[in-house]
């Protein structure tokens, strides 16, 4: 049985599908960018989030995102967390909302401006 994986890139539009073989020997990519996607998503495979926050006297919330990728299997604590954050306006486009959440070295950064 082989214990190749397969990896979808991310990177591009173009979604090369990799696979990456027991010795971790990396096929199928378009481009070298594919590499290290492939290898890390073996390893400890990782995501941008978007979210949104709540605002303190508004109806509509902020939208937020991590400032970088953050471990997969840490997305739904940092939802859940988020779930429970107020935030005070202003805020100006990219403030730090939480910083290095979870002691990940990501930054909850917020997408939009509140005057
Ligand atoms: S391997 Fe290169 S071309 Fe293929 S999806 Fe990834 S970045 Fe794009």
């Amino acid at each position: 049985m082989s214990s190749d994986k397969k990896v979808t890139c991310l990177v591009c539009p173009r979604g090369c599908i990799m696979t990456v073989s027991s010795d971790l020997k990396v096929s199928g990519n378009f481009c070298a960018r594919g590499v290290p996607y492939a290898l890390q998503e073996v390893k400890e495979p990782k995501r941008n989030l978007t979210y949104v926050v709540q605002v303190e006297g508004r109806e509509a919330p902020l939208p937020v995102r991590t400032d970088s990728m953050i471990a997969k299997h840490l997305i739904p604590d940092v939802v859940k967390l988020l779930r429970t954050v107020t935030i005070k306006p202003p805020v100006a486009f990219n403030a730090i909302i939480i910083a290095n959440v979870f002691d990940t070295g990501v930054n909850i950064i917020s997408s939009a401006e509140i005057k």
